[in-house]
């Protein structure tokens, strides 16, 4: 029996499309554009002007906070602007433009900035968290937090274990299942390394197990290492939420509120684990994004590596375009990703994947009164009753939905796709949500 987590959904894989596509590297593009936040917390600030020459992997804004991550250039170019530019997470935020640069004859190109390679034997915690914060390496699992915050626990916490997130849930995606097949051993590196600097000895690889082969490749990948194991589990959505891998990976649960870190776990995904093994033994920043592109809306399915602030409509391209009945183009997996208004919003360091959907496949269906079915209630990994609270976030009564625990929804989706009413029950917990916290901060404010 594979272990897993109560609740959850299985929505259909869609993993044959792009699994057996290696990894390719795309050409670089006309433009970049590169948003200074690319991560939760605080943005960067630009370092460069309007006209500046950049080299590759040049520092072009720095972290302005501890929880911030420096944006170093993906392409040797020239700055072409600096204003609000379209990203994909549907905002407009301060971005850089960088094109490449026209030199003239007798100029040569600058040199791509990587910083000196470090030894991932001999490597010290500090050096290794030095090195993180330096490359601008971001979470790859979605959420993009930066991970050099991840690996400065708070004084006292007693670690046990760093979980490395391979679950890939989220259908059609296919990265980590590649990276996992192509670059084990840079992954276990990744992991050693994340485990040296937080002082953990138990380290734990979570795969799917509809994922066999990569199973097996990380399975040879971690023989003779001490403290290193793969747990196979159930396929299941989400398996790859932080909080179901933990219950499923070794039976704790992360009480309302808190993090991993208070069950005495770090997580972190396996191009995170990639990224760090990277920026330790190459001197690499983070200057390239891998994805999947993917769906039967576009012509040539394939995992890519492309600069960091490559416009989605050049990725597309570069996979044959869309197809005649393309419907719609989302940012990450169908379930928690984000549909494109404008394809000129650029790939983001954390973004993971571009579905593209047809438009058969992403017709509204009606929606009907809800039949009090309680599939909704069976699906909430969270044990949330999500059918009331979208009731109280359409009501806007937000005091009863703060009560309810509205503001511990990840905004999986598993109830919404479990409905047979069609309510849209996770975009009305969204909105409710973000209405709910609103109220919160401002209490906050009134009360200071
Ligand atoms: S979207 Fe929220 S309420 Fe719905 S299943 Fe996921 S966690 Fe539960
Ligand atoms: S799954 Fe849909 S129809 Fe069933 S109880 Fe939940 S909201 Fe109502």
């Amino acid at each position: 029996m594979f272990k897993t987590f109560p609740g959850g959904v299985h929505p259909p894989e869609e993993k044959e499309l792009s699994e057996h596509c290696a990894f390719e590297v795309m050409p670089l593009p006309a433009s970049v554009i590169l948003p200074l936040s690319q991560h939760l917390g605080k943005q960067a600030k630009p370092l460069v002007d309007k006209r500046a020459t950049v080299a590759r992997g040049q520092v072009v804004a720095e972290a302005d906070g501890f929880i911030s991550a420096p944006v170093h250039a993906p392409i040797m170019g020239t700055v072409k602007s600096i204003g609000r530019e379209n990203n994909s997470n549907g905002y407009m935020k301060e971005a850089l433009v960088i094109i490449p640069a026209k030199l003239k004859e007798d100029e040569e190109a600058p040199a791509d900035v990587t910083m000196p390679p470090l030894d991932a034997e001999t490597a010290t915690p500090d050096e290794i968290r030095a090195r993180v914060k330096e490359a601008g390496i971001v979470g790859q699992g979605g959420a993009a937090f930066p991970t050099f915050v991840k690996l400065n626990p708070p004084e006292g916490r007693e670690l046990e274990s760093v979980i490395i997130n391979g679950c890939e849930c989220e259908p059609y995606l296919t990265r980590d299942d590649r990276f996992m097949l192509e670059r084990p051993d840079a992954i276990v590196s990744g992991l050693r390394l994340i485990m040296r600097a937080l002082g953990v000895q138990k380290g734990i690889i979570g795969i799917e197990n509809n994922k066999p082969d990569a199973i097996a490749s990380m399975q040879k990948a971690v023989q003779g290492f001490d403290g290193l194991e793969v747990c196979a589990l159930q396929t299941k959505y989400p398996q790859g939420a932080e909080k179901m891998l933990i219950k499923a990976v070794n039976g704790r649960e992360v009480p309302p509120g808190k993090l991993p870190l208070d069950v005495g776990v770090v997580i972190q995904n396996i191009g995170t684990a990639v990224a760090v093994h990277d920026a330790v033994t190459k001197g690499e920043p983070s200057v390239t994004a891998a994805l999947t592109v993917t769906g039967r809306g576009i012509r040539t399915p394939k995992n890519l590596i492309v600069p960091v602030g490559t416009p989605i409509k050049d990725v597309i391209e570069f996979c044959g375009g869309l197809t005649e009945d393309a419907g719609k183009v989302i940012v990450g997996g169908p379930m928690m990703g984000v549909a494109q208004y404008n394809l000129e919003a650029p790939v983001m360091k954390a973004t993971s994947g571009i579905v593209v959907l047809t438009k058969e496949e992403v017709r509204a269906r009606e929606e009907t009164n809800c039949l009090r079915c309680g599939k909704c209630v069976d699906a909430c990994p969270l044990h949330l009753l999500p059918t009331r609270l979208a009731r109280l976030a359409e009501l806007n009564r937000l005091e009863e939905a703060e009560e309810y625990g509205i503001t511990v929804c990840m905004e999986c989706g598993s109830c919404a796709f479990t409905c047979p009413a069609n309510i849209p029950l996770v975009q009305w917990l969204r909105l409710g949500k973000q209405r709910v916290i609103t109220m919160q901060r401002s209490r906050k404010a009134d009360a200071a």
